[in-house]
């Protein structure tokens, strides 16, 4: 699984460049021909005996590769490179399950005979994960996974912003997945659209992967701080005992926030999500991309998670209307309310639970009730049925080694930005003006 991810972190330019190899390869092979045969001649009028094994050598280093296409399958690809169908079928029975599930992109390289057997052949699934099938005496093939493990370098990087996040964050050298993954960490507490200043700051250390000295790919953020308008905000990763890596702040609690259900305590639920509902006051077949609560005028109503008050005021059916912006992709609504909360005002940032306003009947409302909706991504979705996101703190057997962990981790990037900062001042009394 983990291994099918590494693709994920292939920029485009990288795929190019290792269609050039492929060129590269190609071409090299045409020539290779010539002066092995050369070579032959050379060692055949200097040495006749030593002839026979430089062409077994020269046999070995020999492989042969094609990039597999859509709606390719073994016996096709044999076909195409007229190779024998006997070995595309026994490799095939050698092969276990899942092993031959060959997808476009992926590579196949083999070496065979001039009679067009297959001795060696390896289907690359990724840079690090091969299927190889070695040829037996008895023309059966054995069969072994080829598995590499990437280098993970750390590299630390900071920026400081001018115009936007993606477009500083590139000038220095930052990955653009990086970037993304960087202001979804933050997207709970910075809105990237509307809160980034120029002069706000960033720095991280993140993973890059490496195989045999070259960078194929990237990994994980292991550390980002950001400081927007002054406020700092640090992101630690952390790995549970399953192994899965979650972020949090220092003082361990987790970066994604989490929703409360409802926004009224125990209120009574008179309408729910539907789609084709016919509408009480304008009575016609209206979707209702909501859930409707009753309660008494004034009962007050709090924020379903931590975010940033995007709209309060009036819009009309729904009277009276706070909307709240969570992180980059969630929105929740609350409408036909009495009366707002002062503190919930456009641009605010609210915490969970906050009160943010009180039921009441303005707009299109038949009696006092809330009308509340809640979207993913722009879409409305029922906030009654759909799997809100987790988020844990640190566990309370956690927190002690979560904690040395995050001392040592934000003291790293300290001393990095330290290091970075020495070398502008020494740049600086270098120069004699
Ligand atoms: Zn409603």
């Amino acid at each position: 699984m983990a291994v099918l991810g590494q693709w994920q972190y292939f920029p485009k330019t990288h795929i190019a460049a290792l269609s050039l190899i492929v060129l590269i390869v190609i071409f090299a092979v045409g020539e290779h021909s010539d002066s092995k045969q050369k070579r032959e001649i050379q060692t055949l009028t200097v040495n006749g005996e030593s002839h026979e094994e430089a062409d077994i050598q020269e046999e070995v280093e020999y492989w042969q590769q094609t990039e597999l296409k859509s709606g390719d399958n073994l016996s096709r690809v044999f076909t195409r490179n007229s190779l024998s169908a006997a070995d595309a079928l026994a490799i095939a029975h050698s092969a276990p399950k899942g092993a031959l599930n060959l997808q476009p992109g992926q590579m196949i390289k083999w070496q065979n005979t001039a009679d067009n057997h297959v001795t060696r052949m390896r289907i690359e699934t990724s840079p690090l994960t091969a299927h190889e099938f070695n040829r037996t005496i008895e023309g059966k093939y054995d069969y072994k996974l080829d598995e590499k493990v990437a280098d993970r370098r750390p590299r630390f990087a900071q920026a400081k912003i001018n115009s936007s996040l993606f477009l500083d964050g590139a000038k220095q050298g930052i990955p653009q997945a990086t970037l993304t993954e960087l202001a979804g960490l933050f997207g709970w507490d910075i809105d990237f659209a509307l809160d980034i200043r120029q002069g706000d700051e960033f720095s991280l250390i993140y993973e890059e992967l490496f195989l045999e000295g070259e960078r194929i790919g990237y990994g994980n953020i292991l550390i980002a701080n950001f400081i927007n308008r002054g406020r700092e905000l640090t992101a630690v990763r952390y790995e549970d005992k399953k192994g899965e890596g979650q972020y949090y702040d220092p003082s361990g609690h987790s970066m994604r926030k989490e929703f409360l259900r409802n926004p009224i305590d125990l209120a009574r639920i008179s309408s729910r999500f539907n789609l084709r509902r016919k509408h009480p006051v304008l009575n016609k077949f209206r979707a209702h991309k909501g859930t409707d609560y009753a309660a008494r005028t004034g009962t007050p109503i709090k924020s379903t998670g931590d975010g940033k008050v995007i709209f309060a005021g009036r819009k009309g059916g729904f009277g009276n209307c706070v909307i709240i912006q969570h992180g980059s992709r969630y929105q929740t609504l609350y409408a036909h309310l009495s009366k707002f909360n002062r503190k919930a005002r456009k641009g605010r940032r609210v915490k969970q639970g906050q009160v943010i306003g009180y039921v009441g009947s303005t707009g299109l409302a038949t009696g006092p009730h809330l009308h509340f909706e809640f979207r993913v991504d722009g879409v409305h979705r029922d906030s009654l049925r759909i799997k809100l996101p987790k988020s844990r703190s640190i566990s309370k057997d956690q927190k002690a080694a979560y904690k040395a962990e995050a001392k040592r981790m934000i003291e790293w990037l300290k001393s990095q930005q330290g290091t970075q900062l020495a070398s502008d001042e020494s740049l600086e009394m270098s120069n004699p003006t």
